[in-house]
């Protein structure tokens, strides 16, 4: 049984099915749909694996992953964009952080080089040379997320597995492997916790006790409203490698329509999206709390991330910082996405003091829970599946 439908949920049903055709798989999702949250929200980009260090999680599941996804979304016809991806140095100090970055991507197995600005021109006329040089990586690329996800939907179904919409794990008994939902109680053999922004309030309730909290960050994007303004490749700064974001960056679609983002403000609550949706008493109180004390000490450089977010409340903001990637954007051609925008299932570490920089998974008794399915969980998620069950199918 599988709580949480979105892609890393479906993927693991798919996964268990295709090794265990006769067995019965269940997934609870509490939302009518599978791309509400994370799944639905996120820019598309199938990431290459330069950004994380060798042997870590991320590394070894986003470069398999990458290339299942891409050749998940060819055997199947759905829409890809392979146009490659521009890293570009936004202040002289990103120079060295290149350097970490071609290293890492070498390390990992990526195709990555080091480009000229004559060079990087003629991939993209629109970027930014100002330092005359800069990193492309030729395989990342952007597929739909939606259509992703209800491909892999449909696999479910058809492989006989049975997805409830609108059931919420309520409670859950780890020792016998039982689940609670308003709609009746579910058994199984082995629970798989897949539940995104609310994982750990799920490990908790199946009695998991762990030295991680949870902080959300979240992504708001810009849309550029001429719809004849087109990118040919994907555009990102080099990033602050202190910070574990990626900055904010260029995404399009299939439909054409170019954004950029998204941006990594810290909220008070888990589905925070507008306004004060989605914030609850308790999160709001314990995530202001840990905030506060957070901002203060700075950790994990979240005081200069702040500080850096406060200037993006203003469009002039948002292409001052897009101007030190790209050309030609100004704030009378931009406008805030209401309907993009997004929520990063991030923990913060209590013992380390830092935000966890690797996907987590916790084995307890017959439930295996995944924790901190941040980003590239949507690029990794068919060879994260095949991880999950490798490591804690017995
Ligand atoms: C702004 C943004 C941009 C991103 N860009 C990229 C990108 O370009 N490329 C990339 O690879 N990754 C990207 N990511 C990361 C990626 O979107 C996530 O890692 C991925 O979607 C995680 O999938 P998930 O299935 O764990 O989470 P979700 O899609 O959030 O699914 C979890 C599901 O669990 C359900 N659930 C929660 N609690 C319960 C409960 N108690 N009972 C039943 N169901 C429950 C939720 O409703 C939800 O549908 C981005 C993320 C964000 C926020």
């Amino acid at each position: 049984m599988i709580i949480g439908g979105g892609i890393i949920g479906l993927t693991l049903a798919r996964e268990w099915l295709q090794r265990h055709p006769q067995s019965r798989v269940v997934v609870l999702e509490k939302e009518a749909t599978s791309v509400a949250h994370g799944t639905g929200r996120n820019s598309g980009v199938v990431h290459s694996g330069i950004y994380y260090a060798e042997g870590s999680l991320r590394a070894q599941l986003c470069v398999s992953g990458s290339q299942k996804m891409l050749d998940y979304v060819d055997e199947h016809r759905l829409w890809n964009d392979r146009c490659g991806k521009l890293l570009v140095p936004p202040t002289e100090s990103a120079l060295g952080s290149m350097d970490v970055l071609l290293s890492r991507g070498l390390a990992n197995g990526v195709e990555i080089h080091k480009v000229t600005g004559r060079e990087a021109l003629e991939l993209e006329p629109r970027v930014n040379t100002q330092f005359d040089q800069a990193l492309y990586v030729p395989v990342t690329s952007v597929v739909n997320p939606r259509e992703v996800a209800e491909r892999v939907r449909k696999d479910v179904v058809e492989c006989g597995g049975a997805i409830h919409y609108g059931t919420r794990a309520t409670a859950i008994d780890a020792h016998r492997g039982k689940v609670r939902t308003p709609k009746g109680t579910f058994e199984a053999a082995t629970v798989i916790n897949a539940a995104g922004l609310f994982a750990d309030q799920v490990a908790e309730q199946a009695g998991l006790k762990t030295q991680y909290s949870f902080q959300p960050f979240k992504g708001k994007y810009w849309k550029h409203k001429d719809p004849d303004f087109s990118l040919q490749r994907l555009v990102y700064p080099v990033p602050d490698l202190n910070l574990p974001f990626l900055g904010v960056h260029t995404a399009h679609n299939q439909r054409g329509e170019v954004y950029f983002g998204p941006s990594s403000t810290p909220v008070i609550g888990r589905e925070n999206y507008q306004g004060l949706d989605g914030v609850t008493l308790r999160d709001g109180l314990s995530l202001t709390a840990s905030l506060v004390g957070k901002f203060l000490k700075n950790t994990n450089g979240l005081r200069t991330l702040s500080m850096r977010e406060l200037k993006l409340m203003r469009l002039t903001g948002v292409c001052n910082e897009l101007s030190k990637i790209i050309t030609g954007v100004e704030p009378q051609g931009l406008e805030r996405s209401l309907v993009k925008v997004g929520i990063r299932s991030q923990i913060f570490d209590a013992k380390t003091q830092h935000l966890v920089n690797d996907f987590v998974v916790v084995p307890d008794k017959r439930v295996v829970h995944v924790l901190n399915a941040i980003s590239p969980a949507f690029t990794a998620s068919f060879a994260f599946a095949e991880y999950i069950l490798d490591t804690y199918q017995h």
